[in-house]
C-alpha cells in the first residue's frame, strides 16, 4: 500500500488564499498585470481573468486533484492515459515498483502490457482529430529571414519517409540510433522516425566533441548515425561532419564501427562538394529519404519498451546514460506540458532548449506534439545577430509561451532592457524557466521586463532522470514566489530528509528525495543498473535521491538550493550556494555569480565567490566591497564571502549550467585536479580564471 499521509499533510496545509491577494497584505503581494514585482513582494498572484481561464484555477482545485493523484495513482493516471491511443490496453497493474534496495532490485513499471506508439500519438492521432493542417513545427534559422514550417500532416509524411529508410537499412525494434544534429526540423523528425519503428534514439548534443560522441557510440553501438554536414551558429560555421568522422574513427578503434552515416546537406552552411566523404558509409539524406513512401506502418511497442537513451549534462561528473521507456513517459510529458504552461490549442510555444538535452526531448518534441501544439524550433544563438533576437522571434511568430533557462535570462539582463522593450511581446502569456535555480532578481527582471508583469513564470524543477516536471507552478492556481518552484506536480511526492534519511516536517531544509515512482521516472542507467541503484536509491533507502538540496518554507513552497555537494558549512551555518549567488546577482552591477566552499582554518569552510559583471563595468576595490555588503545585508554577516574572484566568464556545461566542481578546484588552487573538462562549452574560460586568481 502506498503511504502518503505525511506528504498529504504538507500539501493540505498549503495556504489556500482566496481569489486575488485576499488576506495577504498589499505590500507583500502583486497581482498579474497590475504592477511591477519589487523586492517587497513575496507573492505574485494570478489575475482573476487568468485563473478563470486556466486548466487549474485555484489552490483548492489543485489540492483535490493532487490528493487523488497520490491516493489513487492508478486511477488518476489511467484516466489520463485513456485519452491516448493504445493498440491494446495495459494489464491489471497500472504501476508496479520497488524503490527499496533492501527488498531486491530497484524496478519501476507503468502501464506494462499496454501496447502503443508515441510517434503515432504525436502525429497520426493529431491528423485524425483534425489537426492535419495545423502547423506542428515552425523553423527559424540562424540567419534573419531564413525560416520554414511543417503542418502535422507534412511532418507525418517526413517522419514516415525517414522511418522507411531506416527500416530499409536494417534498423529494427530495439536497435539504437545516434542522432547528432543541430536544431533543424530533421532533428525532431529523426527522433519521431526512430520512435515510429521502435528504435531507441540517443541524441547527442551537436556541440559535443568527437571524443564525447565516440564514447556514446561505443556505449550504445548504434546501427546508424544521423547527422548533417555543417551548421551556422551565429557568425561561425561548424563542420559537424568532420567531428562525426573523427568520432566514428575513434569508435572503430574501440571496436564499434557504424555502417551507415546518413548526412543531411545543410546548404546554407556548407555545400556538398566541400564535404569530406567516406564512400560506402556516408549517404546524403536528400538523395535517398525523399524517394521513400510517405506512409509507414507503426511498430507497436510495449509501454515498457525503451524509447530513448540520453546522457545527463555532466555538471557533477561523468554523464550518466539515462534510459526512458514509452508509455509512462508519453502520458507524463503530455500532462505536465498541458498543466504547467496552461497550454491552450491557440498557443504558439517556444522552448529555447536544444533537442540534445532532456528539455528538448520532453518539451520541444514529445510533450508539445502530443498536445497538438505549434512549436518553434530555433537553429541559431539567442544573441545573434544581437541581444534582441529572442523578442524578434516572439513578435514574428506571436509566441505565447516562452520557456528558457536562467543562464539566458541573466545574460540578456546583462545586455540591458533596451533590447527587450523595442519589441511588443504582446502575445506572451506564460513564461518558463529550467536548468538551475532562478535567482529572485533574475526572476523579477524576466517577469517585469520580458513579461511586462503580465505573465506568470513556471519555474520547473526536474531532471534528465525524472523525464518531466516534478515541482512546478500551475500558473492559474496559486500565488508564485520569485525563485521558488512552488509545489509538486500531480503524483509527485517530494520529501526533504536529513543526513540519516529521516523525513523532515513543515519548514525545513535538507536533501530532496521522492517517495514512490511517477510515470516518466527513468528505468535504469543504460548497461549499468548497479550504478543506477548506487547513485539514486542507496543513499536514502526507499526513496529516489535527486542529488539536490531543498528547503520548504512556512507556506509549503519548495526552494531548490543547488546540489547537495554545493552546500557550504561556515562555522556550523549551512549555507546554500544559491542563496549567496542570488544576493550577489541582486547587486545592479553583478551579472552572474557562482559560489563554492573552500577549506578555512577557523570556520571549517569559507565562501569563495566568482562574479561576472554587467557589460562595460570595470572591477574595482569599491565594487568588491559593495558586493560583499550585498551579501552581508541580505543574508547576514556569517555569509560574508571570504574571496571575490572577478571572472570575465564562468565555466559552463554545453547546456549553460555553471560547473561548480571545476570552480571548487580553482578556488582551492588544486589546479592539477580539474578533472574532465570536455563537457565544457568554452574550456578556455578555465585558463582565464586561473590567470585572474590572485588579482
Ligand atoms: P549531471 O547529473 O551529469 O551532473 P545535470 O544534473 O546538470 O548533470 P540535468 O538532468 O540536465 O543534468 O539537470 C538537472 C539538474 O538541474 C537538477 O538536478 C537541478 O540541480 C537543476 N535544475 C533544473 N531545473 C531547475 C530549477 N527549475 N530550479 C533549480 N534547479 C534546477
Ligand atoms: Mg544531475
Amino acid at each position: 500500500k502506498m503511504t502518503t499521509d505525511n506528504h498529504l499533510r504538507h500539501v493540505e496545509s498549503l495556504p489556500v488564499f482566496p481569489s486575488g491577494a485576499g488576506n495577504i497584505p498589499r505590500l507583500n503581494a502583486v497581482i498579474l498585470g497590475e504592477a511591477l514585482a519589487s523586492e517587497e513582494n513575496d507573492y505574485v498572484f494570478p489575475s482573476d481573468d487568468f485563473s478563470r481561464n486556466a486548466h487549474v484555477s485555484s489552490p483548492s482545485q489543485y489540492l483535490e486533484m493532487y490528493k487523488r493523484s497520490v491516493e489513487d495513482p492508478a486511477g488518476f493516471w489511467s484516466e489520463i492515459a485513456s485519452e491516448f491511443y493504445w493498440e491494446k490496453k495495459w494489464g491489471d497493474k497500472v504501476c508496479s515498483e520497488n524503490l527499496d534496495v533492501g527488498k531486491g532490485a530497484v524496478n519501476i513499471e507503468w502501464f506494462k502490457g499496454g501496447i502503443t506508439n508515441i510517434c503515432y500519438n504525436c502525429l497520426d492521432r493529431n491528423v485524425e482529430i483534425g489537426n492535419g493542417d495545423k502547423v506542428a513545427l515552425y523553423w527559424e534559422g540562424n540567419d534573419l529571414g531564413s525560416d520554414d514550417s511543417l503542418t502535422y500532416s507534412q511532418l507525418l509524411e517526413k517522419v514516415c519517409q525517414l522511418a522507411n529508410y531506416l527500416k530499409d537499412v536494417g534498423v529494427k525494434k530495439g536497435d539504437a540510433v545516434i542522432i547528432y544534429l543541430p536544431m533543424l526540423m530533421e532533428l525532431p523528425i529523426a527522433m519521431l522516425a526512430c520512435a515510429r519503428i521502435g528504435a531507441i534514439h540517443s541524441v547527442v548534443f551537436a556541440g559535443f566533441s568527437s571524443e564525447s560522441l565516440a564514447q556514446r557510440i561505443v556505449d550504445c553501438k548504434p546501427k546508424v548515425v544521423l547527422t548533417c554536414n555543417a551548421v551556422k551558429r551565429g557568425a561561425k560555421v561548424i563542420g559537424l561532419k568532420d567531428i562525426v568522422d573523427a568520432g566514428l574513427a575513434e569508435s572503430t578503434k574501440n571496436g564499434v564501427s557504424v555502417d551507415v552515416c546518413l548526412t543531411y546537406e545543410n546548404q546554407t552552411a556548407l555545400k556538398r562538394e566541400n564535404t569530406k566523404w567516406t564512400q560506402g558509409r556516408d549517404i546524403w539524406w536528400q538523395d535517398v529519404v525523399p524517394k521513400y513512401p510517405s506512409t509507414c506502418d507503426v511498430e507497436w511497442v510495449d509501454a515498457e519498451d525503451p524509447l530513448f537513451l540520453l546522457y545527463t549534462s555532466g555538471s557533477t561528473g561523468k554523464p550518466k546514460g539515462v534510459l526512458h521507456t514509452t508509455g509512462g513517459y508519453m502520458v507524463y510529458t503530455a500532462t505536465t506540458f498541458k498543466y504547467a504552461f496552461d497550454y491552450k490549442p491557440s498557443d504558439i510555444y517556444w522552448c529555447t532548449a536544444d533537442c540534445g538535452w532532456i528539455t528538448g526531448h520532453s518539451y520541444v518534441t514529445y510533450g508539445p506534439l502530443l498536445n497538438g501544439a505549434s512549436c518553434i524550433v530555433f537553429e541559431g544563438a539567442p544573441t545573434y545577430p544581437d541581444a534582441s533576437r529572442c523578442w524578434d522571434i516572439v513578435d514574428k511568430y506571436k509566441v505565447s509561451i516562452f520557456y528558457t533557462a536562467p543562464t539566458l535570462v541573466r545574460s540578456l539582463m546583462r545586455e540591458g532592457t533596451q533590447h527587450v522593450t523595442r519589441y511588443s511581446r504582446k502575445s506572451l502569456r506564460v513564461l518558463g524557466s529550467v536548468g538551475e535555480p532562478i535567482n529572485p532578481s533574475a526572476w523579477r527582471w524576466f517577469f517585469n521586463v520580458v513579461g511586462d508583469s503580465r505573465c506568470p513564470i513556471s519555474d520547473t524543477w526536474w531532471q534528465t532522470e525524472t523525464g518531466g516536471f516534478m515541482i512546478t507552478p500551475l500558473p492559474g492556481a496559486w500565488a508564485q514566489k520569485p525563485g521558488s518552484a512552488t509545489y509538486p506536480f500531480f503524483g509527485v511526492q517530494p520529501v526533504i530528509v536529513d543526513e540519516k534519511g529521516n523525513e523532515l516536517e513543515g519548514e525545513c531544509s535538507g536533501y530532496l528525495c521522492v517517495k514512490h515512482s511517477w510515470p516518466s521516472a527513468f528505468r535504469t542507467l543504460f548497461g549499468d543498473h548497479e550504478r543506477y541503484e548506487t547513485t539514486y536509491f542507496k543513499p536514502f533507502p526507499g526513496y529516489y535521491f535527486t542529488g539536490d538540496g531543498c528547503s520548504r518554507d512556512k507556506d509549503g513552497y519548495y526552494w531548490l538550493t543547488g546540489r547537495v555537494d554545493d552546500v557550504i558549512n561556515v562555522s556550523g551555518h549551512r549555507i546554500g550556494t544559491a542563496e549567496v549567488e542570488s544576493a550577489l546577482v541582486s547587486h545592479p552591477q553583478c551579472a552572474e555569480a557562482a559560489v563554492v566552499g573552500v577549506e578555512h582554518e577557523v570556520k571549517g569552510q569559507g565562501i569563495y565567490a566568482f562574479v561576472t559583471l554587467v557589460e562595460g563595468v570595470p572591477y574595482s576595490e569599491d565594487l568588491r566591497k559593495s558586493l560583499v555588503m550585498a551579501v552581508r545585508t541580505q543574508i547576514g554577516a556569517f555569509a560574508t564571502p571570504d574571496k571575490i574572484h572577478w571572472a570575465p566568464g564562468l565555466p559552463k556545461t554545453r547546456s549553460g549550467k555553471i560547473m561548480r566542481r571545476i570552480l571548487r578546484k580553482i578556488a582551492s588552487r588544486q589546479l592539477d585536479e580539474l578533472g574532465d573538462i570536455s563537457t565544457l562549452a568554452e574550456p578556455a574560460v578555465v585558463d582565464q580564471l586561473i590567470a585572474l586568481a590572485d588579482k
